[in-house]
């Protein structure tokens, strides 16, 4: 085929961030102009916008299984992260010191062990994974104790996409009496989920990666666990999570959550036949491949794939001249030359984990975008392999 000057754009980085759906802009709009008042307000400009953040709740709740009562705003995944962890371990400080989490965490849940709570004195353990990246039942049941008082450990991970069995690590923490939190910013929106039936204290989500805006989250908190207020001042969220509402990032978060409930069953189906063709292709037509992460207990749209010998950067920047964007390990550590902390804990030896990519796909990706993608990626391993010093 020949290639036209105007420069394609296929994005496969939907775990980084997904775009805003249309439907969600035209509900977000009005509360930026029109409907700009202050949830606290008592006359009925600032009631409308708080009617509106009722409205968003309910829709939040219902994507979850969740009472709206039990949803609570934040500003981000990473503040409800930070929120639930570091909250729980001072508020049941007199209980105990120790908390759970595992390896292959977010940084929002690792720095939060590591640069807060630690540095308070906390004791944390950092729970192995296998080679799949699946945390063991057992291993959880072997390092609770009487001091632990709370386990963190997240539905899905953004790197490789494995699905953790939440509810059964879930169970083996409260049978010790130990609060459970999960980190389900990646699973939102790509997996059923039903906070009661799988009984979890404390969970995680944000908009941006249901295709609604960036800067608005969302702590679940079951009712009955009175986790204090991580934000201090007014008595918005009532009083656990001080700040005036971002009334146009929450009612966006509202309608993406609404929306992806609507399509869920059709939007996983997609992703898998997608996520599905993309490995098979690339497993069949490259070799001194590996695709990291479980073929069983996957996100339905994370391909993680390690190309022997060379360097993901690389991969990606030529990847990203032939307008294709992806991801070498998550967003936020791709700037570092660190190896993924993921891709180490399951084993992947240092130097292959740095020939390590992300591709992730969503509502608008097309099967067209996946062939062009594994041209162009098939040129880029042959072209960077040629010159490669490993070979
Ligand atoms: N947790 C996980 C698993 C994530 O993938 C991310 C974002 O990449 C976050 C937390 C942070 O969410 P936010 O970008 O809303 O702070």
């Amino acid at each position: 085929m020949m290639e036209t000057n105007e420069k394609r754009q296929v994005y496969l980085d939907y775990a980084a961030t997904t775009p805003v759906k249309p439907e969600v802009l035209e509900a977000m709009l009005p509360y930026f102009t029109e409907n700009y008042g202050n949830p606290s307000s008592l006359y009925t400009l600032g009631q409308n916008a708080k009617s509106a953040l009722g409205e968003a709740r309910g829709k939040v709740a219902e994507l979850i299984g969740a009472l709206p009562a039990e949803v609570f705003f934040t500003g981000s995944g990473t503040e409800a992260d930070n929120w639930a962890v570091i909250e729980t371990g001072i508020w049941k400080s007199g209980k105990g010191r120790h908390i759970i989490t595992s390896r292959i965490e977010h940084h929002a849940l690792l720095h939060s062990g590591k640069e807060y709570l630690e540095k308070e004195g906390f004791e944390v353990t950092y729970l192995p994974v296998d080679e799949e990246g699946f945390v063991r039942v057992s291993d959880l049941a072997n390092a609770l104790r009487d001091d632990t008082t709370l386990v963190s450990i997240m539905f899905a991970n953004n790197e490789i996409g494995t699905i953790q069995p939440i509810g059964e690590l879930c169970a083996a923490a409260h049978e010790r009496g130990a609060l459970f939190h999960t980190d389900a910013v990646q699973a939102l929106g790509n997996l059923p989920i039903n906070v009661k039936e799988l009984g979890v204290d404390f969970m995680s989500m944000s908009a941006h990666k249901i295709y609604g805006p960036k800067g608005v989250g969302a702590l679940y908190i079951k009712r009955g666990v009175n986790l204090p207020g991580y934000m201090h001042g007014g008595a918005q969220e009532s009083g656990r999570r001080a700040g005036t509402e971002n009334v146009a990032g929450i009612v966006g978060f509202g309608r993406a959550a609404e929306l992806a409930g609507q399509n869920l069953e059709s939007h996983i189906e997609k992703s898998r036949e997608l996520r599905d063709y993309l490995i098979k292709r690339l497993t069949n037509e490259i070799p001194d491949i590996r695709i990291n992460g479980s073929m069983e207990s996957r996100l339905p749209g994370n391909v993680n794939v390690t190309f022997k010998y060379i360097e993901g950067e690389a991969i990606l920047l030529l990847l990203d001249m032939a307008g294709i964007s992806v991801s070498t390990g998550s967003a936020c550590s791709s700037a570092s030359l660190e190896p993924s902390h993921v891709l180490q804990a399951i084993g992947v030896p240092t130097g292959e984990s740095h020939g390590s990519i992300r591709f992730t796909v969503g509502d608008y990706t097309t099967k067209d975008d996946l062939d062009y993608t594994i041209e162009k990626l098939k040129a880029a391993v042959e072209k960077l392999r040629s010159i490669s010093s490993l070979l």
